[in-house]
């Protein structure tokens, strides 16, 4: 649970820090109102997929499920600057799917929380294979990080490219080629 007095107290600190008059109107409520935020921003913390990806249909087929462009919102653990893109997740069920909307849960869960986007990439394959028990799941987080456009080396626009890889997905490069294709990163 996000402690508000905490980070209340820890903003006025913060702002003071960088030599800011914490008394001044526009300062003023904006220790409380980033307590509040954090609620939101932060609320995957205390989460775990499971109640999501538990919830699963029977299927008779075992046909390539993915969901593209799920945009999520996440917040770098190294500066506490925003990176934010698209998550591609695809699955291949092994007798049961989940409903798509839980894939996109998924990605809240773990998006809001202080992470790195590798670390969260491994974390949606790993809960979909652990929860949902698929022959296989393929992730693909693309994001800008603020850390690399509005500091340091200013690379406005790049964007970072994670990958994971899991079960039936590991060693087998045609499943790899299908899944770029259908997120639109293929060279077909
Ligand atoms: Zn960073």
């Amino acid at each position: 649970m996000v402690n508000q007095k905490k980070i209340e107290e820890a903003v006025k600190l913060f702002l003071e820090g960088i030599g800011e008059d914490i008394t001044r109107e526009g300062l003023v409520e904006t220790p409380e109102r980033i307590a509040r935020m954090c609620t939101e921003l932060f609320a995957g913390i205390d989460e775990t997929p499971k109640e999501h990806l538990q919830k699963t249909f029977s299927v008779d087929n075992s046909d390539i499920v993915l969901e593209r462009d799920i945009t999520f919102y996440s917040i770098c653990e190294h500066h506490l600057l925003p990176f934010y893109g698209k998550a591609h997740i695809a699955y291949v069920p092994d007798g049961k799917v989940v409903g798509l909307s839980k894939l996109a849960r998924t990605v809240e869960v773990y998006a809001k929380r202080p992470q790195i986007q590798e670390q969260m990439t491994a974390q949606i394959a790993d809960a979909l294979m652990e929860y949902l028990k698929p022959q296989g799941a393929m992730v693909m987080l693309e994001a800008e990080h603020m850390c690399m456009t509005m500091r340091g080396i200013k690379k406005p626009g790049s964007t970072t490219v994670t990958i994971a890889k899991k079960g039936c997905f590991e060693q087998n490069p045609q499943l790899q080629d299908y899944f770029f294709m259908m997120v639109g990163r293929g060279n077909k």
